[in-house]
């Protein structure tokens, strides 16, 4: 195939469901050594059933201790996959503490810690490394009810151009992917309003929500040596939503 990965260790996050579990299959099958990390334990036994050399870390991100633990324990990882994120839509002016609290955890605050934990092996082993962070076309644009969400996607852009500043003299990429709407648990959850999808479709150059696998090839092509020359970049998914 066009893309290989035999032999590189992987860690994906948020691999029970969705876009990541989708990511840690292909990359499993291009050959590299993948650990799913989730927190449904369901989730991920059928993810080994379905793919049976993926290992697995079953824990909540949010869980500072629990994370330092088991993924230092489970490293060192060349490629990193930081794409579990939640979206809990609230007008603004009903915004809660804890739902603002549990999203900087999962959606902003994790990513910065499996990193420091994943990059400082990296660093340790003297391996050249390749992280994604699955952002958002919510990244860049103002969407409605989603004042917590867009924002902890824009902190996560900025916190990917730092990232990549500071990790690239030790030859780690960083790069973000920011997709437009894609119809997994989430999406469906957010968007199966047939007005509130037909609005959104209608500010898509391309006309429709983007497929997981979209997202999956884009993953890969970050964490290949086919994009070595790219790091900080945001790649949109979002067939033309943001020049729209
Ligand atoms: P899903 O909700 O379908 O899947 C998310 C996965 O992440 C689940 O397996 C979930 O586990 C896991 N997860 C969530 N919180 C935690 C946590 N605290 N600890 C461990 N695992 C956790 O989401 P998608 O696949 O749709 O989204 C993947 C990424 O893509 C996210 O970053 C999302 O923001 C982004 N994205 C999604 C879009 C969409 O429309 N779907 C559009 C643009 C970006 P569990 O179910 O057990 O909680």
């Amino acid at each position: 195939s066009y893309l290989s990965f035999r032999g590189r260790r992987a860690l994906v996050t948020g691999a029970g469901k969705g876009i990541g579990r989708a990511v840690a299959v292909a990359l499993s099958r291009a050959g590299a050594r993948v650990t799913a990390l989730s927190r449904t334990a369901a989730d991920l036994e059928s993810l080994t059933r379905e793919c049976p050399g993926i290992e697995t870390l079953c824990l909540d991100l949010a869980d500072w201790e629990a994370v330092e633990a088991a993924v230092g324990a489970a490293g060192p990882f060349e490629l990193l996959v930081n794409n579990a994120a939640v979206a809990e839509l609230q007008p603004f002016l009903e915004v809660t503490r804890s739902a603002l609290q549990r999203s900087l955890d999962v959606n902003f605050g994790a990513v910065l810690h499996v990193s420091q934990i994943v990059a400082r092996q990296m660093i340790a082993q003297q391996v050249a490394g390749a992280i994604v962070n699955v952002s958002s076309q919510a990244s860049k644009r103002a969407l409605r009810d989603h004042a917590v969400y867009c924002s902890t996607k824009s902190a996560l852009d900025m916190l990917s151009r730092v990232m990549a500043m500071e990790l690239g003299p030790h030859k780690i990429r960083v790069n973000t992917v920011n997709p437009t709407v894609v119809m997994t648990d989430m999406g469906r959850i957010n968007w199966s309003d047939p007005q509130k999808a037909a609005a959104m479709i209608n500010r898509i150059p391309l006309g429709k929500f983007a497929e997981v696998d979209d997202v999956v090839n884009s993953i890969l092509f970050l964490l290949s040596d086919k994009s070595a020359m790219t790091t900080g970049s945001s790649l949109m998914i979002d067939g033309g939503f943001l020049v729209s």
